[in-house]
């Protein structure tokens, strides 16, 4: 085994409460109910105006037949009502499913029917696309702003909808009654299905219970040394299980303030860190990158940070010596997936490396293995890196299969499979060296080829296609498309991405599409899209 660094004044394990994730906002509430929660463009909302508007809507959707374990989308952008969405559906007893904002009504039917959603938390502007995929009944939230365009408050802009189809509410209709009561849960009860395709096929709900999202909120907040005092900025998307944990819900557990950004916007990002004095940010490569680009950037404006983590996707070394010599902070890159609830592996503050996924965070057994044999590789060696911890999903929604081969036995324990390639070093850090799955890294927003595939054979001049990552100089990967046309079709590629357009969300159209004669076949008469992406990366090092 080797040398293992850790921490200096960090202990080796902690203790995770056995609560639920609505026990951490009313025990914040009480400790706190004056402070502000939310900061939200120049609105403010206290932890008792949250721990209320939370009770209430949970006391609602109690009354609309909510019951424990049942699955509840939050379809909202960044805003203090996704914060009052989620811990309302943790006080009925039911399970969040979040979901891209950016989805199309056809995307959108696809998870609401795996995941078997009746009741939706949804934002005004989303309200049609929710009626056009048929979601049961919607409480509508108006976040008085236009979300899309303009980062600025302007009231009315939004007036939620005429409700008038079904049991639909607004917002203010159901956070105005009675509150009821919390539902009792376990650590071990569902708490979140958030989506991922894992390492093949079409996305799979991943099961999250209160314990395995509790264990990385307190493991996040323990690694950064969090307190009450800390002004955490909301930049990453909530619906993705990074912002949730690294912002949402380490803000509500620590009693922080939490400011919330709808969109990235590099100014407003600068302004806000400077006039709320910022302490935290967990952000993207990209959102880095973009940020140290502003040519209004001085030290002064990142002066109140005192921890700056990133993850979904590597930080150029250049990049991060830059943000080194104007902050004096190394920048903490960590590592992690949707099955580990965020973090599996951070970098330790007092020694962090570059370009590196960093070590096990508390209580989590990380090993290298060979893909072959399954057996464990020693430093140096690169293969799949596996993971056991108390952030581990407890498998994929509905999916037996999917959840036996994501795990693999070794020395009694279970460990789950990243699809992932890297190595570790004999300090114990570990190296990313390339994915073994199929997966498009835009800007850390993970696309699935498997559906965007299964989308364009809805086109009536594709054929064929298979989808790939190509790089991008800007957000790290592309999507690629390489696409055999139907006899008679002369679609152009710009044809295919407008239609493209109107059925799938914007960062999955595929910003390249290469007429090809034929595609590569496998013995089973599957498309061989392994000998294409090598292909690829091979091309753009060439
Ligand atoms: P997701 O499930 O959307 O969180 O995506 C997880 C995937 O993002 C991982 O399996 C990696 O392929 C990638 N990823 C996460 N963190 C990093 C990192 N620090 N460097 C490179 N890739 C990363």
């Amino acid at each position: 085994m080797s040398q293992t660094y850790w921490p200096r004044g960090l202990p080796r394990a902690l203790t995770v409460p056995k609560t639920g994730l609505w026990h951490n906002l009313e025990v914040t509430a009480a400790r706190f109910p004056d402070k502000v929660a939310v900061w939200f463009y120049g609105r403010e909302l206290t932890y008792r105006q949250l721990r209320t508007e939370a009770a209430r809507l949970g006391g609602y959707l109690q009354r609309a037949g909510v019951q424990k374990g049942d699955r509840v989308l939050v379809w909202l952008q960044n805003s203090p009502q996704f914060i009052t969405a989620c811990h309302a559906v943790w006080y009925a007893g039911g399970v969040v499913v979040p979901l891209s904002p950016m989805l199309t009504p056809q995307e959108l039917q696809f998870f609401l029917y795996d995941a078997g959603i009746k009741v939706g938390l949804v934002g005004a502007e989303l309200y049609p696309k929710a009626r056009a995929a048929n979601v049961s009944h919607v409480v509508v939230a108006s976040l008085g702003m236009d979300v899309l365009h303009s980062p600025v408050p302007t009231p009315d802009v939004f007036a939620v909808p005429e409700i008038a189809e079904g049991d639909d509410v607004t917002w203010g209709q159901a956070t105005s009654g009675d509150e009821g009561e919390a539902v009792d849960v376990t650590s071990s009860d569902l708490a979140m299905l958030p989506y991922t395709s894992g390492t093949t096929g079409r996305p799979k709900g991943v099961m999250h219970t209160h314990g395995t999202i509790q264990a990385n909120i307190v493991a996040g907040s323990a690694w950064v040394n969090a307190t009450s005092e800390e002004v955490i900025l909301g930049t990453l998307p909530f619906f993705h299980v990074t912002g949730l944990v690294n912002s949402m819900m380490t803000s509500i557990y620590g009693g922080a303030t939490h400011v919330v950004m709808t969109r990235w916007d590099r100014e407003i990002a600068r302004q806000l860190i400077r006039s709320k004095q910022v302490t935290l940010w967990t952000n993207t490569a990209t959102m880095v990158i973009d940020l140290l680009a502003s040519p209004h950037l001085t030290a002064d404006d990142l002066k109140s940070l005192k921890n700056v983590t990133g993850g979904g996707a590597a930080l150029p070394a250049a990049v991060g010596a830059r943000f080194e010599e104007l902050t004096g902070l190394r920048f903490i890159e960590g590592y992690g997936l949707t099955e580990t609830m965020a973090q599996s592996h951070t970098n330790p503050a007092d020694a962090p490396k570059l370009q590196c996924l960093g070590i096990p965070v508390f209580g989590t057994d990380a090993r290298v293995i060979d893909l072959d044999s399954g057996r464990e590789l020693p430093p140096g060696e690169t293969g799949e890196i596996v993971i056991h911890g108390p952030q581990v999903m407890k498998g994929y929604w509905n999916n037996e299969q999917a959840t036996q081969e994501a795990f693999i036995e070794i020395d009694g324990k279970s460990f789950f499979r990243s699809g992932d390639l890297g190595y570790r070093d004999s300090e114990g850090y570990f190296f990313f060296v390339d994915r073994l799955k199929r997966m498009v890294n835009v800007s850390g927003m993970k696309v699935w080829p498997a559906e965007v595939e299964s989308i364009l054979y809805h086109h009536p001049a594709v054929q064929e296609a298979v989808v790939i990552a190509a790089p991008d100089e800007r957000t790290g990967e592309k999507v690629k498309a390489l696409v055999v046309r139907r006899a008679g079709h002369d679609a152009t590629p710009d044809a295919i991405q407008t239609w493209a357009r109107e059925h799938m969300a914007s960062y999955k159209i595929p910003r390249d599409i290469e007429f090809v004669d034929s595609l590569p076949k496998g013995p089973t008469g599957k498309i061989a899209w392994r000998p294409l992406q090598e292909a690829e990366r091979a091309k753009a090092r060439a």
